[in-house]
């Protein structure tokens, strides 16, 4: 079973329109040649995706994400964004459950679930984060923890709907910091998160599942990281802001 190996770069609250359109284009003339099975998404925030979408519009395996949507499907929710609105750019995957969401924006497992719903019934995929924060780590509980994550986030889905789900592993205390896990520590938690999907949907849909890596990715460490058995690509924070580091990244891929 071959499952899509992807690199995702979140740009997070970075980069105005006019630098935006400079990091795409810098990414498309680098000479790329992705494999079919390849993936290459790029998160801008709200205010680039019309034109980022413009400019990926001829190509073949480079797609575009959103950072965040609302759970409602539309109505009195000023400043927010809705799914069906992201669709509407050709926006393809919606990352949910990322850490900073969930700490400075209060965002549960309950919300996420719900927002995981409307994600879905729009047409578009998600990619689901979880990951522990470092007390969790130094207690040695990660797994459950993770498992809770899991769980309460998307084990409400069908098996149809699940096809539609990237896992991204995003050890808090590695991202933005510099600490990167070990490759032991990428791949015990990869294949841990692998046998929860198995258990739950059986193995066909656990080995399709991409699941990446997040946290203090870069162009030294990612081809270790990434030659793991359960680990099918990253999600990228700050070096998906420098094109030559997210092209390096995703040639280790
Ligand atoms: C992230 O925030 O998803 C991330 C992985 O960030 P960084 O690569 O900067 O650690």
């Amino acid at each position: 079973m071959t499952r899509k190996k992807i690199v995702a770069g979140n740009w997070k609250m970075n980069k105005n329109l006019f630098e935006g359109k400079q990091l795409v284009s810098d990414i498309l003339e680098s000479g790329l040649e992705l494999r079919d099975d390849q993936e290459v998404i790029i998160a801008p925030p709200f205010t680039s995706l019309e034109l980022a979408a413009s400019q990926l519009k001829d190509s073949k395996n480079i797609f575009l994400a959103a950072q965040n949507c609302h759970q409602e499907a539309s109505g009195a929710y000023t400043g927010e964004i809705s799914a069906e609105m992201l669709k509407g750019l050709g926006v393809r995957y919606v990352i949910l459950g990322h850490s900073e969401r969930r700490q400075y924006f209060g965002e549960g497992d309950a919300l996420l679930a719900q927002k995981t719903d409307i994600v879905l019934k729009n047409g578009m995929k998600v990619i689901f984060c979880c990951g522990e924060p470092l007390q969790i780590r130094e207690a040695g509980t990660q797994n459950t923890y993770i498992q809770t994550q899991i769980e309460q986030g998307l084990f409400h889905l069908t098996e149809a709907e699940f096809k539609n789900i990237v896992i991204a592993y995003e050890p808090i205390w590695a991202i933005g910091t510099g600490l990167t896990a070990s490759d032991e520590q990428a791949q015990e938690m990869h294949a841990h998160i692998r046998s929860l999907v198995a258990a739950k949907y059986g193995d066909a849909i656990a080995e399709a599942t991409s699941i990446l890596y997040g946290g203090s990715c870069k162009p030294s460490n990612a081809a270790g990281l990434f030659s793991c058995p359960d680990v099918d690509g990253g999600l990228i924070g700050g070096a998906a802001l420098v094109a030559q580091d997210f092209v390096g990244i995703i040639k280790a891929r």
